[in-house]
């Protein structure tokens, strides 16, 4: 359970936004609610919640109030997520990140001109936020969205995974997700269920060791795998949890160390 948080606004445009009603909008166009982030930090411990996630837009947007927050969560005890575009300057990011316990960053595209026409944003700084929070020790996943057509090139994704292994990512936990047609992309088809089994392929002949569907409910890349026995590790069915097969951090069957934060429970 996490208590997550966003304010309107972003610093990117996606053409394919699913939270386009919200990120796309300036603050007085959004239904909000007033909450100090003393209160923010009240209310996720009052909801049984263990954690804070700065979600669904950009917290980048709402930089101070996600830092003022994530700072007195983390003395309570709550831990921070941050689940983000990944474009964001060096310095705020390495002082938010003594506050975070785990961030998800999307890597939209391995190509510049891409990032561009689908985002407006650029991919080398998002490639440092990487390289940051992962020195930084946050527990980092990585969320590519394959949009036929725009981000499907096998050989794009090829070269990605070439750059994750090159940089120390193998074990950093990858998601391929599938598009769904929204905002400026209503006529750009499902991702089929080939093209993220192509990707992940690729991602794991590459040498990357947790490789994941995403938005594929039911699909067996949903579960987590160990990289050397191949057995599997945790049963998902969406945000549900089915069965779990790591004791201390290590694979029941092999013994191998899965990399991971792992709770007590
Ligand atoms: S970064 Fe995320 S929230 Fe912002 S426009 Fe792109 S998809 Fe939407």
């Amino acid at each position: 359970m996490s208590f997550s948080i966003a304010t309107a606004g972003c610093n990117l445009a996606c053409l394919n936004c699913q939270n386009w009603e919200i990120s796309r909008k300036s603050p007085n166009e959004t239904r909000n609610i007033e909450l100090f982030p003393e209160k923010a930090v009240e209310e996720a411990l009052k909801n049984g919640c263990d954690s804070i996630a700065f979600t669904y837009t950009e917290p980048t947007v709402f930089y101070e109030y996600a830092f003022d927050t994530a700072r007195l969560a983390k003395a309570r005890g709550v831990k921070n997520l941050l689940i983000s575009n990944g474009f964001i300057n060096e310095k705020p990011l390495m002082d938010l990140s003594k506050y975070l316990d785990a961030a998800n960053i999307d890597l939209k595209s391995f190509s510049e001109a891409t990032y561009h026409e689908l985002t407006g944003g650029r991919l080398k700084p998002i490639l440092n936020t990487l390289k940051i929070l992962k020195a930084e020790g946050v527990w980092l996943e990585i969320t590519r969205l394959i949009i036929p057509g725009r981000t499907d090139d096998m050989d794009n994704i090829r070269e990605m995974c070439e750059w994750l292994i090159l940089n120390g990512f193998a074990d950093t936990p990858m998601h391929f997700t599938r598009f769904y047609p929204f905002h400026k992309l209503p006529d750009v088809p499902y991702t089929p269920f080939e093209t993220l089994e192509m990707a992940r392929n690729i991602a794991v002949n590459s040498g990357i060791q947790y490789v994941y569907s995403g938005n594929v409910p039911g699909n067996y890349a949903e579960n987590t795998y160990c990289p050397v026995c191949k057995e599997k590790l945790i049963e998902r069915q969406g945000y549900n949890i089915l069965s779990m097969n790591i004791n201390d951090g290590l694979c029941k069957f092999c013994n191998t160390k899965i990399t991971g934060v792992w709770g007590s429970g």
